[in-house]
């Protein structure tokens, strides 16, 4: 007979483990599947700067396995599977793995993001060495330099704003002639006087000397080659929600995200949405990491009338 746990977190990031750490803590039989290593984005990052309690800041890997150390010392069991596919309409929610299948009473969602990237040769490399994704967690590491931010939406003109208050110069570089960026995004980059606009032009080449030295560019209107100098890349061409597994089952919004408030509900019962899979105003650790916790409250009260 398959296990029923009363709660199954899929994803074991910094929201996973956090829900986790709540729910055992909470008396809850309590399952994480994870399908790589725990962590999650986090643990791709060797320096995390800004998670409270780390004063030197922590490696993303190392704060993984204390999350997730954690979590198990109260009794939460992991298992690295992936889910293929979830049933979740049930009272008994169906969990399909690549290992076997389990059942639960309630499911927190909590299989994040990831941030999309330029596909250019050598990007992976330079991770770390010049190429980033996300301002808010990288921005202090080019304090006083040359930046240049890749993309026209909303994240691309908050980072350009972010990173305009820290560095030297900013590039915003957009391969159209407009941002599609909200006026509310907007306003703020008028007046960085720091700020330069690069429209109409696509990023072809990273240049390197073992770290980002510059990007060869091309004008789409005028066919114009040329090279940009600059320390740091930006890449904020949006991100991929993981709700494959969920579309059709769950609401989501336009980008893909699961419809959760701060509660963590989504349009099923007993399913709850935790960390960068949801819709949010900003993701991080530390955010992922609340909702985790928030979840656990929503996840007890909801066992306590099913
Ligand atoms: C390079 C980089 C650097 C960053 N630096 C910082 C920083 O310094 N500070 C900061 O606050 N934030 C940082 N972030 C953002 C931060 O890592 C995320 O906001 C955070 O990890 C989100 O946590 P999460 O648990 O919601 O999702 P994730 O961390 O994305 O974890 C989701 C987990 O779900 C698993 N999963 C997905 N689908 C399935 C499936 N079908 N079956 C089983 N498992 C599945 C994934 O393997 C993954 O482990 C960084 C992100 C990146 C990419």
């Amino acid at each position: 007979m398959e296990k029923k746990y009363d709660v199954v977190i899929i994803g074991g990031g910094p929201a996973g483990y956090s829900a986790a750490l709540y729910c055992t803590r909470a008396g809850l039989s309590t399952l994480v599947l994870e399908m790589l290593s725990a962590g999650g984005q986090m643990a791709t990052t060797t320096q995390v700067e800004n998670y409270p309690g780390f004063n030197e800041g922590i490696d993303g890997f190392d704060l993984a396995e204390k999350m997730l150390a954690g979590a198990e010392r109260f009794g939460a069991v992991s298992e690295f599977a992936e889910v293929t596919a979830l049933h979740l309409a049930e009272n008994s929610k169906r969990i399909v793995t690549s290992d076997g299948e389990v059942l639960a009473r309630a499911v927190i969602l909590a299989t994040g993001a990831v941030p999309k990237k330029l596909g250019l040769p050598g990007e992976d490399d330079l991770v770390g060495r010049g190429v980033a994704y996300c301002a808010t967690c990288d921005g202090m590491y080019f304090k006083g330099k040359t930046v240049a931010v890749a993309g026209g939406g909303n994240s691309a003109a908050e980072d350009a704003k972010t990173l305009s208050h820290i560095c030297k110069k900013v590039y915003l570089i957009h391969r159209r002639d407009t941002l599609r960026a909200e006026k509310a995004y907007l306003d703020p980059l008028e007046n960085a006087d720091n700020l330069e606009f690069i429209w109409n032009t696509q990023i072809d080449e990273l240049l390197t000397d073992g770290k980002l030295t510059g990007l060869a560019l091309t004008d789409r209107v005028t066919g114009t080659h040329r090279s940009l100098s600059c320390d740091g890349l930006f890449v904020a061409i949006g991100r991929d929600p993981n709700t494959a597994l969920v579309k059709n089952q769950v609401e989501l919004d336009a980008q893909g995200y699961i419809v959760a408030d701060e509660t963590t509900r989504t349009s099923v019962p007993g399913v709850f949405a935790a960390g960068d899979v949801r819709t949010k105003p900003l993701r991080q650790i530390v955010t992922a990491a609340a909702d985790g916790a928030v979840a656990s409250k929503y996840v007890q009260e909801f066992l306590q009338t099913h």
